[in-house]
């Protein structure tokens, strides 16, 4: 494609975050020593080593459960107003300190600065904002004249949205009375360890907010702890099945979201050029690594030819590259096993008979990167229809019918998300009805708002997050 200049680098400035050499695990107020083995935590643009992280044992996760157990007992005492402070106190804090945060996500993630910094780290003080609003006004909300905590939450998240995950546990159950112990995910540990230093710049009472870090072992012990009345994950469907069975049987309340196969709908009448923004957004935006990526295009086969076209023209013109510099359109995948797992799902497409496609672009040589790419050809047998992928590859099919359109997209395990594009009100509405998704955009994809639920339907999950909805999973 031929262009009329050149982008010069403008890279964001690092200077602006302290990252620590190691890193101890947050309970009852403090930086403490964790009892396990360290590991490290990597750049993904570059695989420079960025700290030590210590991983939590069964008995540093029982400290912290301990703490948030303390806490509860005066946390859940104090009135919702006093609560609300603390949180408006936090929201300020994020907000005054969003540059320093959106770096340091920037460089733990790989995700574009411009959307850590334009999306993600704005919708977590907009979470935290919205929360405290809530906090003194519980008995209002729907759920009875006096609703009441449910006591310590187990919170594990994962590494594709590290804070805006983290908001969406610890707004709602902070502000409902509820303790907590979170555990971030083991390749994004460092924007919740610095979360837990604005906890203290907050003067958040000890033990209300505790962090421990680790990998699976860790989430384990946290979530199958006697002491942990709600239980709230993040993260994939395997996992989601496993913690649904360790707590089977228990008095704990569980929220799972889980992971999705999100079909993006684009009807004849769509106008298109908004059409492909949103395609381009629904996949490509954090490299894919979000749970309600619009990967399944359905596009209506008389103007698939078009959509295919402006799409590919569109997508030729998308900057790969260091996460850092405030052009970059995609940035780097989380890690190591990710990029396998996407390098070898893409292969089962070609291996399959999909016909794969991506434009020219220089991937840095150094750190893990996948390039934009697109499917065409697919069928709903072939894995890349039904499989999450969790990267920047997009599986296109076609439709005939809005019926069919509503077959195909119905037809996956999951029920995250969905779009439709349409100009036509009547056929949103008809459509939107028709879809088992637990978030329909229509003209726009990946929208977040902290006043609308989100979640899914199937092997997507259970529970809602956000909006008053976010709160019930918080009160008995
Ligand atoms: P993952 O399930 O491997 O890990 C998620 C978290 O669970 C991590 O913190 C991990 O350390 C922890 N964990 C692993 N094994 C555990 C166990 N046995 N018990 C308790 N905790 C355990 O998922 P991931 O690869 O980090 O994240 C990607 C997945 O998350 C995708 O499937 C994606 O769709 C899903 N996701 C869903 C949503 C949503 O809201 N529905 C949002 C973001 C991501």
């Amino acid at each position: 494609m031929s262009t009329t200049f050149d982008y010069a680098p403008a890279p964001e400035s690092r200077s602006i975050v302290h990252i620590r050499p190691s890193y101890g695990l947050f309970i009852g107020g403090e930086f403490v020593d964790g009892r396990g083995q360290g590991f490290k935590t990597i750049n993904p643009a570059n695989e420079d080593v960025l700290a030590e992280i210590s991983e939590a044992t069964e008995a540093d996760v029982d400290a912290a459960v301990t703490a948030a157990r303390k806490a509860f007992r005066s946390w859940s005492r104090i009135s919702g107003a006093e609560r609300g402070k603390y949180l408006f106190r936090i929201a300020r804090i994020i907000a005054e300190r969003s540059r320093e945060l959106a770096v340091l996500e920037s460089i733990d993630n790989g995700k574009p600065i411009k959307e850590s910094r334009d999306v993600d780290v704005p919708t977590v003080a907009a979470h935290f904002f919205y929360y405290a609003g809530w906090a003194d006004k519980l008995e209002h909300a729907g759920f009875g004249p006096d609703p009441r905590p449910l006591g310590v939450a187990g919170q594990v998240i994962p590494w594709n949205f590290p804070l805006l995950m983290l908001a969406w546990k610890i707004a709602p159950a902070l502000a409902t009375g509820n303790t907590v112990v979170l555990k971030p995910a083991e390749t994004t540990p460092l924007t919740a360890l610095l979360f837990a230093e604005i906890c203290q710049q907050a003067d958040l009472p000890p033990g209300v907010v505790n962090i421990v870090t680790g990998a699976g072992d860790t989430g384990r012990a946290l979530v199958t702890h006697a002491d942990v009345d709600k239980v709230a994950f993040t993260g994939s469907t395997e996992v989601g099945k496993a913690i649904a069975r360790a707590v089977a049987g228990t008095h704990k309340k569980v929220t799972l979201e889980l992971g999705g196969k999100a079909a993006n709908i684009v009807f004849d009448d769509a106008p298109i050029d908004q059409a492909v923004e949103g395609i381009v957004n629904g996949i490509f935006f954090n490299q894919g690594h979000v749970c309600c990526a619009g990967s399944r295009l359905l596009v209506q086969e008389s103007i698939a030819d078009e959509v295919l076209g402006r799409l590919k023209a569109r997508m030729a013109t998308l900057r790969v590259g260091d996460p850092l510099d405030k052009n970059t359109d995609v940035g780097a995948i989380n890690s190591a096993e990710q990029l396998a797992k996407i390098t070898e799902l893409s292969g089962v497409g070609e291996a399959e008979g999909a016909e794969r496609w991506s434009p020219a672009c220089e991937l840095p040589a150094k750190g893990f990167w996948f390039a934009p790419t697109i499917f065409t050809g697919v069928s709903q047998a072939h894995r890349i229809a039904r499989e999450e992928i969790f990267g920047p590859v997009l599986s296109v099919l076609t439709f005939r019918t809005p019926k069919e359109a509503v077959e195909k997209a119905n037809n996956t395990p999951f029920g995250l998300s969905a779009g439709i594009w349409t100009e036509k009100g009547s056929r949103i509405l008809w459509t939107a009805s028709r879809l088992r998704a637990g978030v329909v955009w229509s003209n726009t994809f990946n929208r977040f708002d902290p006043t609308s639920p989100f979640g899914g339907y199937k092997e997507s999950g259970y529970g809602r997050e956000g909006g008053r909805h976010g709160l019930e999973g918080y009160l008995q």
